[in-house]
């Protein structure tokens, strides 16, 4: 039977997910895997959640077994306020909270209720895989702003919009992870954070700042949160308890001016009614407990630890054949080739003959496409494998790209 002729004309913008390809041809097999994204499960307070999920359902079962309202469980989102102001991420008087099914379920709902096909949504390139399938599934058309060590180079930027408005075009939004980007690890300096801020206004657009990384840097960096800077409610913030407790939670929430939350609250209602209620009485437990901040010293240190290890791998091994981002957070380095070369082609000879995997770089590159970069990851795997991937795809590159003089 063929369904082609049931789907709807909206799933043509849809694109499997790259990575999720790729972890299916990586199972069960010798290959060390550098393309996923998990977190380290030594950071997840298994024993502290425990005794939490027991306290929770014994304490407040009746309520947190129960539908909740669609913004959150009330005592949560207050909690929420107090963590997320005392990280320095301004929540005025203005704003709202609302609780989403991880910030991947946030992105959705804020292309949903913004995005209309055609509309043009500016991303950083490299940028975040699953937030540009989320804005062109719903029709978006991509402009790309180049990464460097300092962010997004919001001098590109301007010109962009210059131009743009020359040519008639209206620009919707910016997309930007600036703190710990995924996946370059880049933060954006203060005075591009200030500039962004400015440009919102003089062209009268919104900014998405999606931030899961940014409370455990690897090194002392003093920033604003762009939502902090905003003055004009045109900035719709992102985070997550998927990186500073556990994903399984699915646990995220939209900080943005109210005028624009109610709406994503109304959004909300057809797609989930709320999310999970026994999730957030956890999540906020655990952040009244103190178990949140712990975890995040947790993950600093081992994150940390483990990014040194890459980056020196890579010093040894890539050296001559590469350059590669030096994060100050996140999991993530993204490699560039030093040669003209389709980093997706040797994927499959990477997997099957190498025993290696990464992430072809083509996707995180939606406008420019661009061939020869691959993301890494070291959240995940253990230093050994770190180090041993990174000596296999050296000899890769070194056979099937350099030939063996390099
Ligand atoms: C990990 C990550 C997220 C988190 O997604 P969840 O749905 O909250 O698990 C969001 N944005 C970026 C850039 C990420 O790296």
């Amino acid at each position: 039977m063929d369904f082609s002729k049931f789907v709807s004309a909206r799933t043509s913008f849809f694109r499997a997910s790259e990575i999720r390809e790729i972890l299916k041809l990586t199972e069960g097999r010798d290959v060390i895997s550098l393309a996923g994204g998990l977190p380290d499960p030594r950071v997840f307070p298994r024993d502290e959640l425990a005794e939490i999920a027991e306290f929770v359902i014994r304490e407040y079962g009746d309520r947190a077994l129960q539908y909740s309202p669609t913004p959150g469980v009330t005592p949560f989102r207050q909690v929420l306020r107090e963590f997320l102001s005392s990280k320095g991420v301004k929540v005025g008087s203005e704003d709202s909270i609302v609780v989403t099914t991880g910030s991947q379920e946030g992105l959705f709902l804020i292309a949903r209720v913004l995005v209309d096909p055609g509309d043009t949504v500016i991303v950083e390139e490299p940028t975040y895989l699953a937030a540009a399938n989320v804005f062109r599934e719903h029709g978006a058309v991509f402009e790309a702003v180049p990464v460097d060590s300092d962010g997004m180079r919001t001098d590109l930027l301007e010109e962009k919009l210059k131009k743009l408005r020359a040519e008639g075009t209206k620009v919707k939004l910016v997309y930007t992870v600036p703190t710990a980007q995924n996946p370059s690890g880049a933060t954006m300096s203060q005075e591009r954070r200030k500039h962004l801020i400015e440009l919102s206004g003089t062209y009268d657009f919104l900014i998405v700042e999606d931030d899961p990384y940014s409370f455990f840097l690897f090194e002392n960096v003093s920033f604003d949160y762009l939502k902090t800077l905003d003055r004009e409610g045109r900035v719709i913030y992102l985070s997550t308890a998927s990186k500073i407790l556990a994903p399984g939670l699915r646990i995220g929430w939209v900080l943005a001016h109210k005028n624009i939350a109610s709406v994503i609250e109304v959004s909300k209602q057809s797609v989930d009614l709320h999310s999970s209620t026994l999730s957030q009485y956890i999540m906020a437990e655990a952040i009244k407990r103190g178990v949140v901040d712990r975890t995040i010293e947790v993950a600093r240190s081992i994150y940390r630890e483990k990014k040194d290890v890459m980056m020196d791998a890579l010093e040894r091994f890539l050296s001559g054949m590469g350059t590669w981002t030096k994060p100050l957070g996140g999991f993530f380095t993204m490699v560039t080739v030093n040669a003209n070369v389709d980093m997706k082609q040797l994927l499959q000879e990477a997997v099957e003959k190498y025993k290696v995997a990464y992430v072809p770089g083509e996707s995180f590159y939606p406008v420019s496409k661009k061939k020869n970069t691959m993301r890494l990851n070291f959240s995940y795997p253990s230093p050994e494998e770190i180090e041993e991937g990174v000596r296999r795809l050296s000899i890769l590159l070194r056979e099937k790209v350099f030939g063996t003089h390099v």
